[in-house]
């Protein structure tokens, strides 16, 4: 079971307390709809355990897509 964590944000003298609520999303790596825990701000778009590989696949094809490129020139 995951805890609820606090994050403290100073700005300047102004300090701001902001705790994880759950936020129910779709991933758009595996289609799975979980609910976690997230601080407040924009849905995430992928699990923290699919996040990983997402981000490996994206930046393998826009590598691939820039030598295609390059070749071509
Ligand atoms: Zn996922």
């Amino acid at each position: 079971m995951e805890k609820a964590q606090e994050q403290t944000i100073t700005v300047g003298n102004y300090t701001r307390t902001i705790k994880e609520r759950p936020i129910t999303f779709r991933c758009e790596w595996c289609s799975g709809v979980s609910t976690e825990m997230r601080l407040p701000g924009p849905t995430p778009r992928y699990h923290a355990e699919c996040k990983q590989e997402a981000q490996n696949s994206i930046a393998k094809a826009r590598m691939k897509r820039m030598r295609e490129r390059q070749s071509q020139t």
